[in-house]
Formats: structure tokens, C-alpha cells, sequence
């Protein structure tokens, strides 16, 4: 019987020895939070997820040579000269479309490279980190502003001004090859005199 009690005793105890630490910190205050309901605020240069200010991009590829990892995707095409797209807030003129922009985040390190360059400060980094997806693809950005339908009809547009400028040249390489050889041929070298006269003999 005495035993029984003691092992009572002994179970009791145990427990109460475990939970030490628990009870202890019941008492302090905590050190965790109750993500996502709260978030604690991130350092003010804390680098997450990019943003491109389509506005502002001149399409200078500034950005996709600095890229350590290759996850940045820039095409362009080049205005015609009866096109005005207008200037960056910082002033620099617009010559190219950019028809394509894209970010795959998913392989983004998040390094900040490519910020650093970029004449108009246009890509910035953010203090958004919650963009977690089931399907990777869905972390390829496309921040370009041009729809399909008006990519192709820029790049018909561009093709068609190439052609027109070829042909014009063309035309005239043909022009000026056809003006060489309608010109008269130069008339043969006439014979020199003798520059001395012949020696006069004894008489
Ligand atoms: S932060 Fe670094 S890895 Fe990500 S896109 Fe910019 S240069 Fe590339
Ligand atoms: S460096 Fe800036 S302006 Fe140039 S392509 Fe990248 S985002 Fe656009």
C-alpha cells in the first residue's frame, strides 16, 4: 500500500518537474507572434518582391545584364519616327516599345542587382513577401502595359517601316550606281611633248 502511494508520489512529481519551464514561461512575456494575424514591421531597406514602373522603362536592358540568375525577360521594338511614347518622369525620351517584361520570381534571389542600374528608377524592391502560389508559373510577373493584339500590330508596323527604309535604300544604291554609269568616259591621257629640245649639232 505504502508503494502505491509513493509511485502516486513519484508520477506527480515528474509531471511537475516536465512542465517547470512551461509554467515559468506562462509567466514572461512572449517572444513569438500570432502570424499572419500580426506582422511585425520589416527594416526599411528589406528586399522582397520587385515592382517595374512600366511608365518609366525605356527598355534599356540595364536590368536584364545585371540579373546574376536570368529571370528577367525584355523585349523591345524599336518606335517609328511618326511615333511619340512620350517621356519618363525623369525626363528621358521614349524611343522603344517594350513588348515584353517579364519577372520569373521564382528564381529571383532577391539581390537587388538589378535596381541599381536602371537609369529611371523604375524597378524598386518591396516590402511585399506574402505572394506564395500553388503553380509556379503563376510567380512569372508580366509587367509589360501592351496587349497581345497590340504587340503584333507594333511589330507589324515595325517590319513594314524596315521594309519601306530597305527598299528606299535600295532604290537609291541602284540610283547612284545608274548616274556612274551614264557619265561620259574620261578622254585618254594626250601624248607629252619633249620637255628639252633636241641638242643642236656642231656646225
Ligand atoms: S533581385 Fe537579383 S535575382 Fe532578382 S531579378 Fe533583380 S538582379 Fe535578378
Ligand atoms: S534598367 Fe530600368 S529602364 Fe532599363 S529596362 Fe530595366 S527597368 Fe527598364
Amino acid at each position: 500500500m505504502r508503494e502505491y502511494f509513493r509511485n502516486i508520489y513519484r508520477g506527480i512529481w515528474t509531471v511537475l518537474i516536465g512542465m517547470k519551464i512551461t509554467f515559468k514561461h506562462l509567466f514572461t512575456p512572449a517572444v513569438t507572434i500570432q502570424y499572419p494575424d500580426v506582422k511585425l514591421k520589416l527594416p526599411e531597406r528589406a528586399r522582397n518582391r520587385l515592382y517595374v514602373n512600366m511608365d518609366d522603362c525605356i527598355g534599356c536592358f540595364q536590368c536584364d545584364m545585371a540579373c546574376p540568375v536570368d529571370c528577367i525577360k525584355i523585349e523591345t521594338v524599336k518606335s517609328l519616327p511618326t511615333e511619340d511614347l512620350g517621356m519618363t518622369s525623369t525626363g528621358q525620351k521614349k524611343r522603344l516599345w517594350v513588348t515584353q517584361f517579364d519577372i520569373d520570381i521564382a528564381k529571383c534571389c532577391y539581390c537587388g542587382l538589378c535596381v541599381y542600374p536602371c537609369p529611371t528608377e523604375c524597378i524598386k524592391m518591396t516590402d511585399v513577401y506574402e505572394f506564395s502560389e500553388f503553380d509556379r508559373h503563376n510567380l512569372i510577373y508580366n509587367y509589360a502595359t501592351v496587349t497581345t493584339a497590340e504587340v503584333t500590330d507594333i511589330k507589324a508596323r515595325a517590319a513594314e517601316f524596315e521594309k519601306e527604309q530597305a527598299a528606299k535604300k535600295a532604290a537609291a544604291a541602284q540610283a547612284a550606281a545608274a548616274a556612274k554609269a551614264a557619265q561620259p568616259a574620261p578622254a585618254p591621257p594626250a601624248a607629252n611633248p619633249p620637255s628639252t629640245p633636241p641638242p643642236q649639232s656642231p656646225s
